[in-house]
């Protein structure tokens, strides 16, 4: 649908440009832009926001709105992606409705029961997602991606590895599968690192305030970026000889290619952020020789890179490796010599990824060990299939009683049956039967058994008030510590999560930062609270769910080649139109306009 000035009434302009007392309604020269992308609009056609502003604007004083459905405003975006003027024409409707409700033009209800899609609620960046998705569809990739920009910068790497929560609540999921964003957003993002797109995002005003972040991993990287768009000076001091954090060196290069990676973090070094890898915080530098430099605000972000150890006899043995570790190495040097018969202990994802790393590595058997039930397991299903896929095995309830060694190397695992992982209350609390025991042979054994937080960094930075558990935060929405001007995140503060949590807590970092700096309320309106209506499905045409094409598991094996190859245009294209795009939108009732 195009809609040109010329469809509007004569005289709209001028009467919207003199709304009294609103600047925002200014910018706007009434195009159209936003109401022909609107999915609201384009499937109720008396949620037109023209008709709104006319009733507004010219004063429609008695007007039933529809007799049957109202459709709100699911906070898509699409509106505001496609105004050529960059107005933000969400805002532009809240304004109005302001002005609708100080009036008493309209019910109230009519503009304030705005509801946001459950995808967009469950994504912790809190991408838009419907918005990006419509303009896949309608082929216009570059805003697509920028939507999507403005709210974390890794979309090729969450296109690879996020757990896409998003997905578990999309609608379309009720009526046949959800919608595969997390592989619509890898298509946005593959496009745009193989030079279709090119997106480098705008940067404001150069500021005078230098930041220095530490630690280069999403949550440190992310805040990085958020700063830079502001126009702060911004520099990471990275421990690693690479940047990335566990992205680089956690993570497998066959489910995130190294390349990829690297592609993501230029953009961010493209903005003018500065990378200084091989410095850590407590032993190159301090907080207070970064004052001394000039630096007036701080983000920790030095994640969890300390291995939990079993406590269990024997647990020293050669041969004995701690699974991040062995990652670790893989990844910074290539390749780590182990042997045949592999054991790795543990059930979560991290096991699982060691697990597949080590039968890349030369292992010819390898088996998983946990304490937990298959349905218990930590480890996400899709990520278990593809561990059975590959041959590796999986043995439930065990857990390690002692290791056996000979000559100073181990040989075996004595283990202990295990009837309950977590007590009453629901902590980790393991019970064991004793009696039952069962002794595997082994000539490596990686253990993944947990994450801690390696807290020498606290060295360089001697008042942080810390716990057991990593350094304190003292408000999980501003992510203040007990210092002024520093704050903490990712996972060294919460425990081992996800890519895309700590991109969330990297912007939650750079809001906080700009407001210290700007001498502003850290605080005021930091908790928001989403609001997503349930979805009736009516109607709805089934369609299939696009399938990736991946790797056979012969071939993915004894390589680390990227095991999934990504949707062609047209599959992006059919997947994109199966997003239901009016989620969050439909209310049944009915609204009148008062007089
Ligand atoms: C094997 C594995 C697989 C995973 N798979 C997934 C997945 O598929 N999907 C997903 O969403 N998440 C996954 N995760 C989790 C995800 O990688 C982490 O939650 C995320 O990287 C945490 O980000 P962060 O920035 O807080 O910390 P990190 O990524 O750990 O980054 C912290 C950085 O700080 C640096 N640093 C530490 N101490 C200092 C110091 N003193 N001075 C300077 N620098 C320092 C570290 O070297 C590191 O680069 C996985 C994690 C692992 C271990």
């Amino acid at each position: 649908m195009t809609i040109s000035t010329n469809d509007l009434d004569p005289g709209f302009k001028f009467e919207i440009a003199n709304v009294p007392g609103n600047e925002l309604i200014k910018h706007c020269f009434t195009c159209g832009a936003c109401i022909a992308v609107c999915p609201v609009n384009n499937v109720c056609s008396e949620f037109d926001p023209r008709k709104i502003i006319h009733m507004v604007i010219l004063g429609l004083k008695k007007r039933v709105l529809s007799s049957e459905n109202i459709w709100y405003c699911s906070h898509c975006e699409s509106c505001r992606f496609s105004c050529p003027q960059g107005v933000r024409s969400s805002k532009v409707m809240d304004a109005l409705q302001t002005i609708a409700v100080r009036d008493n033009y309209v019910a109230a209800d009519a503009f304030q029961k705005f509801a946001t899609a459950p995808c967009k609620v469950a994504c912790p960046a809190h991408i838009s997602i419907q918005g990006f998705i419509g303009m896949i569809a309608e082929g216009r990739y570059r805003d697509g991606l920028k939507l999507i920009k403005e709210e974390m910068p890794f979309p090729c790497i969450c296109g690879r590895i996020c757990f896409h929560p998003c997905e578990n609540k999309c609608n379309r999921g009720k009526v046949d599968e959800p919608v595969a964003i997390e592989y619509l957003k890898r298509f946005l993002a593959d496009r745009d690192l193989a030079g279709d797109i090119n997106y480098v995002p705008e940067t404001e005003e150069k500021k005078d305030e230098k930041i220095a972040v530490i630690g280069a991993g999403p949550a440190g990287l992310s805040a990085a970026y958020f700063l830079a768009i502001k126009g702060y000076p911004v520099t990471v001091f990275e421990k690693l000889p690479v940047a990335g954090g566990m992205m680089a060196v956690g993570i497998p290069a066959y489910r995130l290619p190294r390349d990829i990676l690297r592609k993501e973090i230029k953009t961010i070094i493209d903005m003018g952020v500065e990378i200084k890898s091989g410095v850590t915080l407590g032993k190159d530098i301090t907080i207070e020789s970064l004052r001394n430099e000039g630096y007036k605000a701080f983000f920790i972000a030095v994640g969890r890179h300390a291995s939990r150890g079993l406590n269990v006899k024997g647990e020293n043995l050669e041969g004995i490796i701690h699974g991040i570790n062995f990652l670790k190495d893989i990844s910074l040097k290539g390749k780590v010599s182990i042997g045949e018969r592999v054991i790795v202990i543990g059930g979560g994802n991290v096991a699982i990824d060691v697990a597949l790393t080590a039968l890349r590595s030369g292992a010819k058997e390898v088996l998983i060990v946990c304490l937990e039930g298959r349905d218990e397991m930590h480890a996400w299903e899709y990520e278990i299939k593809d561990a059975l896929d590959e041959g590796i095995a999986i043995i439930n309830n065990w857990g390690p009683r002692r290791f056996i060694g000979k000559n100073g190397h181990v040989k075996s695992i004595e283990f202990k049956h295990c009837t309950a992982v977590l007590d009453a209350n629901g902590s980790f609390n393991p019970q064991y039967d004793e009696s039952e025991l069962m002794t595997l042979e082994a000539d490596t054994v990686l253990l993944s058994i947990g994450q801690a937080c390696d807290m020498s960094f606290t060295k360089g930075v001697p008042d942080l008030e810390v716990s057991p558990m990593g350094p304190v935060v003292k408000d999980p929405f501003t992510l203040e510590t007990n210092i002024p001007g520093i704050f903490v995140g990712g996972d060294a503060s919460y425990g081992p999560r996800s890519v895309v949590e700590a991109v969330a807590s990297g912007k939650k970092a750079a809001i906080s930062t700009d407001r210290y700096l700007r001498g502003e309320d850290i605080k005021a309106d930091r908790s928001q609270k989403w609001n997503s209506i349930e979805f009736e499905s009516q109607n709805v045409k089934l369609a299939d769910r696009q399938q990736m094409q991946r790797l056979s598991i012969d071939r993915r094996k004894n390589s680390f080649k990227e095991i999934d190859s990504g949707f062609s245009e047209l599959q992006a294209r059919l997947e994109a139109k199966r997003c239901l795009r009016i989620c969050g939108t439909q209310i049944k009732g009915m609204v009148s306009v008062h007089g």
